[in-house]
């Protein structure tokens, strides 16, 4: 970090020194244990909150009126702060868009996963710079909406080729990306589906892996059935990578037992699960990650989020951003979605939003706002954090920190 552009006092010279950022109604740190000021309950609020920021850390936490001296400071205008949010799902690598298809399904034609074909058409159609244009435009969307982490899939190239470019565009722009050579078979494997698991498993990953921290699956009919899934998994852990799997979005299917089976980080979706599926999801440490945007934008039934937090599961919400299902990019959407569709609480969303998607990305520097976590935080124009829910649609965010550095 080189410049504080937008500090109130200046009292440091650039890139050096520290800064207090004050007057914070209430904090939500996600860290009730480490935090002392810190309110009992897992989003760990502390009220007349200040926060101080060294370089790209969070240096300190706790009540103003014990703040130590720093060289700025910002003043929060008594509004709410909590940590960036984390989107662990989202697949931004992609060409041209499904305005007419989503228009259709609104004048009720049903979703199906073959609708991703359109998107592989115009993404192979697509040269390198029109892909990392379309990628940079909604991260700037995403974080103008308060997301500091986000996770990014390939799956709309389909060949060696375009499934290398996808995750070497997208390793240039955000923190986390996945290998989803395995979205959908391809049309011109239609005939041969495993001989494209053959491809996904060899060849492709061959190339893919050093671009992608993850793999990933679309376990579903129509897509990749049980079996199918494990072979992609199996070869992916095999190339080093950590597995994370679509499962239980249609229907019912193998795809929740096979990530906890795999100890993958994320179970995404589970918006249809069995009894058993919860249980082994509860007795792992598989992430559910929900994707209301999915829903909302499927005219779907949602996930049932209170049937798994009854179950202690660890719940995560993410905005699934893609052209066809779910193309949202705001995570306090999902929010208000969960809250008023999924049984949660908006301390449970928040949390889910935060916390909960640096669980499924299997990371502890993020998610937070405690000492030694990366200063990603989020002013709100609001007194606290549950006017997410409380005001859905309306953009309060109002400034944004990544990395220390405020970037809005
Ligand atoms: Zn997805």
């Amino acid at each position: 970090m080189s410049t504080h552009p937008t500090r109130d006092t200046a009292a440091a010279p650039d890139g050096a020194g520290s800064t207090l950022i004050a007057n914070i109604s209430s904090l939500v740190t996600n860290d009730h244990e480490t935090v002392a000021a810190a309110e009992h309950g897992p989003l760990g609020v502390v009220r007349n909150a200040a926060v101080v920021v060294e370089g790209d850390r969070v240096a300190w936490v706790g009540t103003e009126s014990e703040a130590p001296a720093t060289d700025s400071r910002v003043d929060a205008g008594g509004r709410a702060m909590l940590p960036g949010f984390v989107d662990s799902h989202s697949h931004l690598l992609f060409g041209g868009d499904r305005t007419e298809e989503f228009a259709a399904r609104m004048s009720g034609r049903p979703y199906t996963a073959g609708g991703i074909r359109t998107t592989v058409e115009a993404t192979r159609a697509a040269d390198d710079a029109e892909l990392a244009a379309n990628l940079a435009r909604h991260v700037r969307e995403a974080l103008r909406q308060g997301t500091t982490t986000l996770e990014t899939k390939s799956g709309y190239g389909l060949t060696v080729e375009d499934e290398v470019r996808a995750l070497r565009i997208a390793a240039d722009q955000v923190d986390e990306t996945t290998y989803l050579g395995a979205h959908v078979v391809p049309p011109e494997y239609a005939s041969d589906p495993d001989g494209y698991v053959d491809l996904v498993t060899g060849p492709m990953l061959d190339a893919c892996a050093r671009h992608a921290r993850w793999v990933d699956v679309f376990c579903e009919r129509g897509a990749f059935d049980g079996d199918q899934a494990r072979a992609v998994l199996a070869a992916g852990v095999a190339r080093g990578l950590v597995p994370r799997v679509h499962a239980g979005q249609l229907g019912p299917g193998p795809g929740v037992r096979l990530a906890v089976e795999f100890d993958a980080a994320s179970a995404d979706h589970c918006t249809h699960l069995s009894d058993e599926d919860v249980d082994a999801l509860a007795g792992s440490r598989t992430v559910a990650t929900l994707l209301p945007g999915c829903e909302f934008s499927t005219r779907s039934p949602y996930p049932d989020a209170r049937r798994l937090l009854d179950a202690k599961v660890t719940v995560a919400l993410s905005t699934d951003c893609n052209p066809g299902s779910s193309y949202t990019s705001s995570m306090p959407f999902c929010v208000a979605v969960a809250v008023r569709e999924m049984g949660m609480t908006p301390d449970e969303a928040v949390w889910a939003a935060t916390a909960g998607g640096a669980a499924a990305l299997r990371r502890i520097d993020i998610g937070r706002v405690t000492p030694g976590a990366r200063a990603d935080l989020v002013l709100l124009d609001a007194p606290s954090h549950v006017h997410l829910a409380y005001r859905p649609g309306v953009p309060l965010v109002a400034a944004v920190w990544q990395r220390g550095e405020r970037v809005l």
